[in-house]
């Protein structure tokens, strides 16, 4: 193992990384920009090293400046988090360069998975099902004919997309010029890549995503399902597993479908395969996350693994002790505290928490950075607290997840908790039968 890591990241997930290095008895060196200079991590951690201004180009994206925080202190690998440079294979060579552990997977995969288009190909080839589409770059008139054969509606998609970025709806034949023009602009904005591609758009559908760990030793562990379909503008909200979508024959099949195509692509250390699940209950890739999730925490809940130890241990070259699919129990669901404004269609509200208690009690676990006079800044995103439940089912666990909430207490800036609580209480939600469209069909009636 390790004797020092770099946590190359901000927020609650360097929080979380931190724990699990000091778990495992190894260093933490943090990094911090002007206005994290208080932060918890940063109090967490063993060392601290400033990166620069606020603005995370100026600082937690800056390659130079992380790489030399690593080397001058002596680390020996890097845990990237989630955002920032997690996904970027820049920063992956320059770990390499540099003899320092990526705590990932390897640079060519990494690239590979990262431009949709390549990922849907090598998802094709290991024959998992994917999204009906254009199969490589489009202009307007090729995603015109192929809006034509696939049939409306279609979503416009971004191939080095993320967050939602650079994806349209389009409905009908006369939008969908005006809606290149706007979803590729955004991506250029966005990602430096205005290369667009055509999928149709499955709806209604479901968001359903397999978390896998690898090893360097072609061993493969699969942790079952997050069910993430509770999202507004494409961002996942509320997410749970199991998903009350799925029979044990078809999350079966989707587990075989991730094993195969870790196996197929070598991938490395852990990872999110995204599906998209039809009302038919047949299911089709849309990406794989080749990083840590912010929804982890539901997949250690249910497995009791711990994904970040696990991701430490296999990048320092150890060997899954389990492999196959992963035992699970129980029921676990995550609600994202963002600092969200309701009023102003949950634009987001950044300021100073001047009080905050977190839930607490049995089967609750809160990962956050915050604590009362934390800052949430317009610098970074948005995000709180994740506030995740467990208990032995389905029901127990909404039951909880509602108290813990109403437990809850930020005071200064407007959050998704009455949100959360709103759907937590829902008709759809408690019978388990909702989707993507779920989460805005609400608020439309709400509204
Ligand atoms: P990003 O990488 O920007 O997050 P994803 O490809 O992961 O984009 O998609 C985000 C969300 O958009 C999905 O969870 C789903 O709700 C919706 N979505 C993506 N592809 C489709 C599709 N083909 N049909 C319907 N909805 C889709």
């Amino acid at each position: 193992m390790f004797t020092r890591v770099l946590v190359a990241n901000r927020g609650e997930i360097a929080v979380r990384v931190i724990r699990a290095l000091h778990e495992l008895g190894v260093e933490a060196v943090a990094v911090y920009s002007t206005a994290d200079k208080d932060a918890r991590h940063v109090r967490l951690a063993d060392q601290a090293v400033h990166l620069g201004p606020p603005p995370a180009a100026e600082s937690y994206l800056r390659i130079p400046s992380m790489i030399a925080a690593a080397t001058t202190t002596g680390c020996q690998a890097v845990h990237p988090g989630y955002g920032f440079l997690a996904e970027n294979p820049a920063f992956v060579e320059a770990c390499a360069d540099n003899d320092l552990v990526f705590v990932g997977p390897p640079v060519d995969v990494m690239a590979a998975m990262g431009d949709k288009i390549s990922a849907k190909r090598a998802m094709r080839a290991a024959e998992v099902p994917t999204v009906p589409g254009t199969e490589g770059a489009t202009n307007v008139s090729a995603a015109r004919a192929a809006a034509e054969e696939i049939g409306f509606p279609i979503l416009l998609k971004a191939t080095a997309g993320g967050g939602g970025k650079g994806m349209r709806l389009v409905r009908r034949p006369d939008e969908l010029e005006d809606a290149f023009g706007m979803a590729a602009a955004e991506a250029e904005a966005a990602f430096g890549n205005a290369t667009m591609y055509v999928e149709k758009a499955l709806v209604p559908a479901r968001h359903v995503e397999i978390q896998v760990l690898c090893d360097h030793h072609g061993n493969v562990l699969t942790l079952g399902e997050r069910e993430c379909s509770i999202q507004r503008r494409h961002q996942k909200l509320i997410e749970e597993s199991p998903s009350a979508a799925l029979s044990p024959e078809a999350r079966e099949a989707m587990e075989a479908a991730a094993e195969r195509a870790c196996r197929a692509v070598g991938y490395r250390n852990a990872g999110t395969f995204e599906f998209l699940l039809g009302a038919d209950g047949s299911f089709y890739f849309i990406e794989l996350n080749a990083r840590l999730q912010v929804e982890h925490p539901v997949t250690e809940l249910c497995t009791g693994v711990d994904l970040v130890r696990e991701q430490l241990l296999v990048a320092a070259g150890e060997e899954l002790t389990v492999t196959g699919r992963a035992p699970r129990r129980g029921h676990a669901i995550e609600i994202r505290l963002n600092a969200e404004d309701p009023e102003h269609d949950f634009r987001p509200s950044p300021g100073r928490i001047g009080h905050f208690e977190p839930p607490l009690g049995p089967g609750v676990r809160v990962d956050t950075f915050v604590e009362s006079g934390s800052i949430i800044s317009p610098f970074y995103d948005s995000m709180v607290a994740k506030v995740i439940v467990w208990d032995s089912d389905r029901a127990a666990a909404i039951t909880r997840a509602e108290r813990a909430l109403r437990e809850t207490v930020v005071e200064g800036v407007p959050t998704t908790r009455e949100l959360a609580l709103e759907v937590l209480g829902s008709e759809p939600f408690r019978s388990g039968e909702y989707s993507t469209s779920t989460l805005e069909a609400m608020r439309a009636v709400v509204a």
